[in-house]
């Protein structure tokens, strides 16, 4: 038996996906560009993908910018932003609790001679808008945060922050990392105020490799990569015909449920809760009700990450220890939100998806009270 609960670093594909991959490699294998049919059916599929995606999020197809995944579309958000937008204005505002996808970007423009001025979460490791909205002024050309922190779950008020800023500096490009938010907490575009958000595939049981930048109307932005001119110049390269479906046809299938899969995550994290509280030595470090129900980041205090990870892996259960983009790391996210480092120490992040099973939370919850007795300490 196994309990796949790190579905925060990535999620099965679903049946959906696995198919349309299959069928889009087998048959469908034309390049969109050609002018025959065999390109034409390649090129439907991505229209049809596009739709998929601009409809989850109340948008327009011709919004949808396809990439290789959320890390290369903030990339292309930040750089391509800078290039477009950075001539004259040279700061950009972020929040030092970003995915590395963001933060590096940012410390990049920052050796290249930006500006760049980085707000932390307060004393209750909540990010105060009004501390990012203050932060922005006529220089800066963009502000770059995330919806959803891939550490703790944490739901940062990106609407509030992009709505006064827009109302404050309508030319300030707004950027939303949605790579956690996408399918798992509801998110209608145009009322995030955000000019462009990255997605990912894989987060969400499409397959890794496939993302997109979401960009409003009107929004220019200067590509990153030089080549065929695909995806309106902005994304060259032959799409990935069989990705980008898989993609679409995954977001088709859960977009309708939402709101069952996030009620389903909210009783799981309940449930999760109630059991860890009953437990010694365990601290939770993801606040309830500011915290997205899909993560959950708690300490079993005086057992070092790494190994009751291992402790769990043995018994078929398979957890993160912070953020699996920092390979064991330490966390400085995780201090940003205040929590010591004696938790940051022993720091475990367990994401739900739509496969969670109540049976999943019961083998952690055995395996982390073996691993309390059999770890010494
Ligand atoms: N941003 C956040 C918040 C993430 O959690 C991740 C994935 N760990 C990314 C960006 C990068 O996404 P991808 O794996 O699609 O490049």
């Amino acid at each position: 038996m196994q309990a796949y609960l790190d579905n925060a670093a990535t999620t099965k594909p679903c049946d959906k996906a696995v198919s349309a991959t299959v069928s889009a490699l087998t048959e469908t294998y034309g390049n969109p560009s050609s002018l025959h049919r065999a390109g034409f059916l390649a090129e439907e599929l991505v229209t049809e993908a596009r739709k998929n995606i601009a409809s989850a999020l109340s948008t327009q197809p011709e919004c949808v910018i396809f990439t290789s995944g959320a890390t290369e579309s903030n990339n292309l958000a930040i750089i391509g932003s800078a290039k477009t937008y950075g001539k004259r204005k040279k700061k950009i505002v972020t929040t030092t609790i970003e995915h590395p996808s963001v933060a590096r970007t940012v410390d990049y423009l920052e050796e290249q001679g930006y500006e760049v001025v980085r707000i932390s979460p307060n004393h209750n490791g909540e990010i105060i808008p009004d501390d990012i909205v203050s932060a922005v002024d006529d220089n800066t050309f963009m502000v770059s945060c995330m919806l959803v922190n891939n550490e703790t779950g944490y739901i940062l008020p990106l609407k509030k922050v992009f709505t006064a800023i827009k109302r404050l500096y309508p030319e300030c490009i707004t950027h939303a990392d949605c790579a956690q938010a996408f399918l798992k907490v509801p998110i209608k575009f145009s009322e995030l105020s955000a000019d462009m958000i990255s997605i990912s595939g894989h987060k969400i049981h499409a397959p890794k490799g496939i993302g997109a930048i979401v960009l409003k109307k009107g929004v220019r932005l200067l590509p990153i990569m030089f080549g065929g001119g695909q995806e309106k110049g902005i994304r060259s390269g032959t799409e990935s015909v069989p990705l980008i479906s898989a993609f679409g046809e995954t977001v088709k299938e859960y977009t309708p449920t939402l709101s069952n899969a996030i009620n389903n995550a909210n009783e799981m994290n309940a449930y999760l809760r109630e059991k860890l509280a009953k437990l010694p030595d365990i601290s939770i470090n993801s606040t309830e009700d500011i915290c997205s129900p899909f993560i959950m980041n708690f300490s079993v205090v005086g057992i070092r990450s790494e190994i009751m990870l291992h402790f769990l892996e043995s018994k078929g259960i398979y957890v993160s220890s912070g953020s699996a983009c920092s390979k064991g790391a330490k966390s400085s996210v995780l201090s940003e939100f205040r929590i010591t480092d004696e938790c940051i120490d022993s720091a475990l992040r367990v994401s739900f998806s739509r496969f969670t099973t109540w049976q999943d939370i019961d083998m952690l919850v055995n395996g982390i009270i073996d691993g309390q007795q059999s770890i010494s300490r």
